[in-house]
């Protein structure tokens, strides 16, 4: 098999997958209501690799072989380029929500490469046959895949094993002559209702005695015991005048029980290997974080460009203090990308395989999460609070509603109510809805929190260096 239609996509994911909506089994994951819209968004993915005006950019040729450039393995900086480049055009065919059915997945599996050569050397070659294997599978079939990485986690204090009940980190708890037996939960696990496939990691550094929370595998999503409870945030049906991005995308997460569940001796990548859990965990963010900032720049082109739109609309762009908000959405912009692009350019191939410069990407990453909200601020600023309190959409139509609005609601020249409302409901859209908070918050969280980047940034700056630079100018010979 090679690439896939959206339609052989969509076919795939009926295939009596344990999903749960508000308490209900999900009978059909492409028939719902809401998670119907994450299928269709996620399906952007097969059609955009099917559309003329970016076959080059997402589908690979290889030995006569096409597949999707996600599945690409980087070699270099050109190719951390063209997969950025490649994840940012999705995200904005997406109207700035990422598509992730493959982002995600990749960034696992470029990590599990990298530590299944630190296990060979280690003395236990198995796992590289079996992630190659995997690999192949996934590329071959064209594969959507989820990453269940955090772990419920209870008592952020206490380590794995030391919690008050031992199911608050996934762990194994038996091993049969063909494989072992999981139990636990991840949480957030994203685009799990419709992908083909879960990966599984770990999501922090473990002891010795965390041995059976060391644990990393693929399983099918229809696996036996494998459960999806799904989040409803977000999810009344909305009107797409009034809610142009979040009517008609939709990213799923869900809470993933592990109820006992059975994973065959193939698909098994770490089994008790404590001292590698940290490293894998590590190695899969330094890929991840790279993805994020790469599917945050539509986001930040369109707050400058949302901001500059309102000022336009509400006649204020000369002011002074305006121009001095729009010039911190264009810096914002414009060193989160900088810094990605910078961070591809100096990539370290490890492995044989290319990985973003790690202080620049979780500098860039840190960047964006840190002044999202101020940035959010600012574009509010400019719109003025209509964002909260606009007329409906139908009000633009009613005959008892219509002459009012429209006579009272324009601003601008070329600005009639309809054009400025329109743009106003995409700003509160964007930033004052549920879609406006989930996006705050996984703009907080999503790839890990803020303090995570500030730790990976304090380990990998050049602090010894530097001090080194004090300490001359300071005439003194080397740290006293
Ligand atoms: C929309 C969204 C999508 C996501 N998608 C995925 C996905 O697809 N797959 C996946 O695996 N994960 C996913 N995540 C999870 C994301 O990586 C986590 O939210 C993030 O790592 C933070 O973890 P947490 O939510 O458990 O918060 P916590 O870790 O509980 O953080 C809350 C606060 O506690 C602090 N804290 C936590 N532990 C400690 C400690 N030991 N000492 C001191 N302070 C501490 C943190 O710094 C933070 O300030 C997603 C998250 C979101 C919001």
């Amino acid at each position: 098999m090679g690439l896939r239609s959206a339609e052989q996509y969509k076919q795939s994911l009926r295939d009596g997958r344990a999903v749960f909506f508000r308490g209900e089994r999900v009978p059909d994951v492409t028939a719902h209501p809401v998670i119907g819209l994450a299928v269709e968004h996620a399906a952007l993915d097969y059609r955009m690799a099917e559309e003329p005006r970016y076959r080059e950019l997402a589908v690979v040729s290889e030995a006569g072989q096409l597949y999707s450039r996600y599945y690409r393995l980087p070699r270099n900086s050109v190719d951390l380029l063209d997969r950025s480049r490649l994840i940012a055009s999705a995200t904005r065919e997406g109207a700035v929500l990422v598509v992730l059915i493959k982002e995600i997945g990749t960034d696992a599996l470029f990590a599990l490469h990298l530590s299944a050569a630190r296990l060979a050397r280690a003395g236990k070659p198995e796992y590289q046959e079996r992630i190659g294997a995997y690999y192949q599978f996934c590329r071959s079939n064209d594969l959507a895949l989820a990453v269940a990485q955090t772990d419920v986690k209870g008592n952020r204090a206490l380590g794995p094993s030391q919690q008050e009940h031992p199911d608050y980190y996934l762990r194994i708890v038996a091993e049969r002559s063909d494989g072992i037996v999981v139990r636990g939960a991840k949480v957030h696990t994203s685009v799990a209702t419709n992908a083909n496939e879960l990966i599984v990691l770990p999501t922090r550094a473990m002891r010795a005695e965390d041995g059976a929370y060391a644990v990393a595998f693929a399983l099918p999503v229809d696996s036996p015991g494998l459960k999806l409870i799904a989040s409803p945030f977000g999810c009344a049906p909305k009107d797409p005048v009034e809610h142009p991005i979040s009517a008609r995308h939709k990213m799923m997460e869900t809470l993933t029980v592990f109820d006992d569940v059975f994973v065959p001796r193939e698909r098994i990548f770490m089994q008790g290997e404590a001292e590698f859990a940290g490293p894998l965990a590590l190695d899969f963010v330094r890929y991840h974080r790279f993805t994020a900032v790469s599917y945050k720049l539509p986001l930040l082109e369109l707050l400058a460009g949302a901001g500059y739109a309102a000022a336009e609309a509400n006649g204020i762009l000369r002011a002074a203090h305006v121009r001095d908000k729009l010039t911190q959405l264009a810096v914002y912009h414009t060193t989160v990308r900088g810094l990605i692009e910078r961070a591809a350019e100096s990539c370290t191939v490890e492995e044989g395989l290319a990985v973003p410069n790690t202080l620049l990407t979780n500098v860039a990453k840190y960047q964006f999460a840190h002044n999202y909200h101020a940035a959010v601020q600012i574009v509010q600023d400019l719109a003025g609070g209509l964002l909260a309190t606009a007329p409906g959409a139908e009000d633009l139509q009613s005959e008892a509603t219509a002459e009012y609005v429209r006579k009272y609601l324009g601003g601008a020249p070329g600005f009639d109510a309809e054009k400025r409302l329109r743009l106003l409901y995409l700003i509160a859209d964007l930033t004052a809805s549920d879609f406006g908070g989930y996006q705050e918050v996984l703009n907080v969280h999503a790839e890990g929190g803020l303090e995570a980047e500030k730790l990976q940034t304090y380990r990998e700056y050049d602090y010894r260096s530097a001090a080194e630079y004090a300490y001359r100018l300071a005439g003194l010979a080397a740290k006293p």
